[in-house]
């Protein structure tokens, strides 16, 4: 299929769903319930990628336009009846919007494929996904709770109320738009707090859809607000702005760490989800075959474009080359090209901007001695591809071994042993996940004990369940998404301490005489 044939496909799936103009889907700003464009008319565009057309348009927000939508989530958080709302009456509405999200998987996969140049069948799998998010976060808004004391002696009750924090900024990039958005919206809604949403200029697509959505499943108005726009200019008031309570923020860990500064400055709580240089740790007992397509699957999936992407191996050394041999032969079958292309598994990297980078660091890794045993160069001057790239002989000190590609590019790490292994997977910043291959149950316990890392998978890569914490040790972010806490972390807690009874007085006064 080339786009050619597919664009027509494409805007007549998107037209079905939202009142758009072929081909782009044409957003508006959603801010205290009503669509907007920006005060002073001004929009933006985004070509695909892959194809180079105009997919989507969206007004670029002025500084008045955020303060709105601040003001907006604000006074909805005053005054309701968001947070006031039964937990019950909460859940049902994120249910409809998991409800809404399932109708409409097609039209915001597409957008979401057209925009980040991903697979369409891939984004298919990531907004089904979303659903699943969504519903999880229902069955949290009714479940989650506070605490008592009746062991505090027979005079006194303590009773710990689990509030809503207020008005959260809500942060988030272009490589899983839909889904990053998901595993933080519904569960700080779900506490019964408002938020502001600012979405990456590359893909605000999915996000703009997701309030059509909310506003269909009855979510009152001020209680999600959509501003849409550059960072600097729209994302930085999120985190500095008085009257927001919390940043939430996924993204590079440059922009991270400026704007955990700056919300910490002003007391604000700070969620952080960044990079990271993951290792998957391969022993010569391992299952080969599974451990060959986990590496393949874990550097390429969404192009490498990931936060989780597995893309250190560390490799014992006895079996260094046959695992070269092998890999290089398995990513060699990879298909890259049109993402909407249904055989599609490596698509279209997101900017010229970021393969600009990825190329710069392979460029980087071979002057410094590493060899390059495949790709390094793009794949078809016609759309922005990459062929998927490995690179062996790496040393842990050159600059490939430690920082994030954030690209389709493996590099190849020899270790001795095990300890050895956990010295060199830990000798970065990072440490958001790690994977470790062995059928020997006391080499995948030492290691996966020993690693920093906020996940680490055993003989798999890339599994995510609701029900798990997601997160990152180092400077891969602070505090976790996702797990039976998703909703306590956009909570404050309230001590209430109750007398029971006549009161022991701290002094009284004697009678007169
Ligand atoms: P950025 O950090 O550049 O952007 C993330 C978000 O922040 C975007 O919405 C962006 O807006 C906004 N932003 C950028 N600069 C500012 C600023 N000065 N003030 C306020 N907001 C700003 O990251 P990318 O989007 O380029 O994503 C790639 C990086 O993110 C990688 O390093 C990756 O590891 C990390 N990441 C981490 C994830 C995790 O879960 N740990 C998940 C996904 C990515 P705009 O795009 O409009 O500039």
């Amino acid at each position: 299929m080339t786009y050619d044939t597919a664009i027509p496909a494409a805007a007549a799936l998107l037209k079905r769903d939202t009142a758009i103009s072929q081909p782009a889907f044409d957003g508006r700003m959603y801010i205290g319930g009503t669509w907007v464009e920006s005060a002073d008319e001004r929009r933006f565009e985004r070509r695909s990628p892959a194809h180079g057309h105009v997919v989507s348009t969206f007004p670029e927000a002025t500084a008045a336009d955020v303060e709105r939508a601040i003001e907006a989530a604000d006074a909805a958080f005053r005054r309701g009846p968001w947070p006031k709302l039964k937990g019950a009456e909460r859940a049902r509405m994120l249910l409809a919007v998991a409800d809404g999200i399932k109708k409409r998987v097609e039209p915001m996969s597409l957008l979401e494929s057209l925009e980040t140049g991903k697979p369409l069948a891939q984004a298919r799998g990531e907004v089904s996904g979303c659903v699943d998010l969504w519903l999880y976060a229902a069955s949290l808004a009714r479940t989650t709770s506070g605490d008592a004391y009746d062991t505090l002696g027979e005079d006194m009750l303590g009773i710990v109320l689990r509030q809503p924090i207020g008005v959260v900024g809500l942060i988030t990039p272009w490589n899983f738009p839909l889904w990053i958005l998901s595993q933080k919206l519904p569960f700080a809604l779900a506490a019964g707090c408002t938020c502001v949403v600012k979405p990456s200029e590359l893909t605000s697509g999915t996000t703009v859809m997701l309030m059509e959505i909310l506003e269909e499943a009855g979510v009152p108005a001020g209680a999600v607000n959509v501003v849409t726009g550059k960072g600097p200019s729209v994302g930085q008031p999120l985190a500095e702005h008085d009257a927001i309570d919390m940043l939430s923020f996924t993204g590079s860990t440059r922009v991270g760490s400026l704007l955990g500064g700056l919300a910490s400055a002003k007391l604000k709580k700070v969620a952080l989800e960044l990079g990271g240089k993951n290792p998957q740790i391969v022993f010569p007992d391992c299952d080969w075959d599974a451990m060959i397509d986990a590496v393949v699957f874990g550097v390429y999936f969404n192009a490498g474009e990931c936060c989780n992407s597995g893309s250190r191996v560390l490799v014992h050394e006895s079996i260094a080359e046959r695992f070269a041999l092998d890999v290089v032969e398995r990513a060699r079958q990879v298909p890259v090209g049109d993402p909407l292309h249904p055989d599609c598994k490596v698509g279209a990297i997101v900017s010229e901007n970021q393969l600009g980078e990825i190329l710069g660091n392979v460029e980087k890794g071979v002057a410094a001695g590493a060899r390059l045993r495949l790709g390094g160069k793009r794949y078809d001057a016609q759309g922005l591809y990459l062929e998927p790239t490995i690179i062996s002989d790496v040393r842990p000190d050159m600059s490939i071994a430690r920082e994030e590609i954030f690209g389709p590019v493996l590099v190849i790490i020899p270790f001795s042993d095990a300890s050895h292994a956990i010295e060199i997977a830990n000798d970065t910043a990072y440490g958001l996940s790690a994977a470790v291959w062995s059928k020997d149950i006391d080499t995948c316990l030492t290691v996966a004990r020993g690693v920093d890392a906020g996940t680490v998978w055993v003989n798999t890569f890339l599994d995510g369940y609701p029900e798990l914490p997601f997160g990152g040790f180092k400077s891969s972010g602070v505090g976790r998404e996702l797990g039976k806490q998703a909703v306590e972390d956009y909570t404050e807690t309230k001590t209430i301490q109750l007398h029971i009874g006549a009161r022991n007085n701290w002094w009284l006064p004697r009678p007169a005489a």
